[in-house]
């Protein structure tokens, strides 16, 4: 377990990111310090507890699994999970709707796993930016990456950049309170949505467009999103798959429910290419 050295250490102060305060300065459960200069990360300081410290990369369900099943087998193992959010859970949190709160009952088993003793959650960790992996290596034994997949696939056609055009982990991002989506406020004013691409997610958006108000009051579904869901004029989701029916690529559970939305005369239908 090596130690960095830091230089100029007048200038930097401690901060800490763990709510265990060990005198002067705060210490995680792990001895990890991160040296901060105005918001800003410059260096750490990592103190050798001789146990087995893993690192894990992203908060989402991949990383909480992956600290659940070290520490079941590796009693002693010290897991710290670096998150680029505030907030834990990740897509569970940001990209499950809202009217499936049993899908969002995951997080109670996360949230035992993160009050381990072995197990310390730091969110607005960007690592790649605040720390490298490199860093991490070199103070952990391991270092798990499991950081997801946020990127937008894009079609390559003509006019997927045009107003009123979303990416569905935007719009999902928009109605689920993802910090960086908020901006979006999507143009809800037409009659007619058209949804490309026919799987859960697909669905999903079509039930929070069509779902009644009142369905949607009941669910975590942010008061801005619900805001404008109310004055949307949207009756009408059109889903567009390339394939036919039977490559849709949803669970029955969410395909049952696409008989469900009902408001006024909302409809969904597929529109398959032969
Ligand atoms: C709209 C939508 C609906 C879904 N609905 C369902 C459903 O109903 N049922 C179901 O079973 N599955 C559902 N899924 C799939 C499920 O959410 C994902 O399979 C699951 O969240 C993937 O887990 P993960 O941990 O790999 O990634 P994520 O959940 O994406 O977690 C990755 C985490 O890593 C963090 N991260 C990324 N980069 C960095 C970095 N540099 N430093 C630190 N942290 C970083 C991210 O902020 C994120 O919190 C849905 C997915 C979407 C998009």
């Amino acid at each position: 377990m090596s130690r960095l050295e830091l230089k100029d250490t007048d200038y930097y102060y401690c901060r800490w990111i763990s709510p265990k305060k060990t005198g002067p300065e705060y210490l995680s459960s792990s001895g990890t310090v991160i040296i901060v200069k105005g918001e800003h990360v410059c260096g750490r300081v990592f103190y050798s507890s001789g146990k087995t410290k893993v690192c894990i990369v992203g908060g989402g369900p991949a990383g909480f699994y992956t600290a659940q099943h070290l520490i079941k087998a590796c009693q002693d193992a010290e897991v710290d999970i670096y998150e680029r959010l505030p907030v834990p859970f990740g897509l569970v949190r940001f990209g499950v709707a809202p009217d499936h709160p049993e899908v969002k009952n995951v997080i109670n088993t996360f949230t035992q796993t993160a009050k381990q003793s072995g197990c310390s959650f730091y969110g607005n960790v960007n690592v790649g930016k605040d720390v490298s992996i490199q860093e991490l290596q070199q103070a952990y034994h391991a270092v798990v990456l499991s950081y997801g997949a946020e990127g937008n696939r894009t079609m390559g056609v003509p006019g997927e950049d045009l107003a009123g055009v979303y990416s569905a982990k935007d719009f999902v991002g928009w109605y689920n309170g993802l910090p960086n989506c908020q901006q979006l406020r999507p143009d809800l004013s037409c009659e007619t949505a058209v949804i490309l691409g026919q799987g859960n997610v697909a669905l999903d958006i079509a039930r929070i467009l069509l779902s009644p108000v009142d369905v949607l009051k009941k669910t975590d579904i942010t008061q801005p999103a619900l805001e404008a869901l109310t004055k949307s004029q949207i009756r009408r989701v059109l889903i567009v798959g390339r394939r036919g029916p039977a490559q849709i690529a949803c669970t029955i559970k969410v395909l049952r429910q696409k008989r469900k939305f009902v408001r006024g005369k909302s409809d969904i239908e597929n529109v398959f290419q032969p």
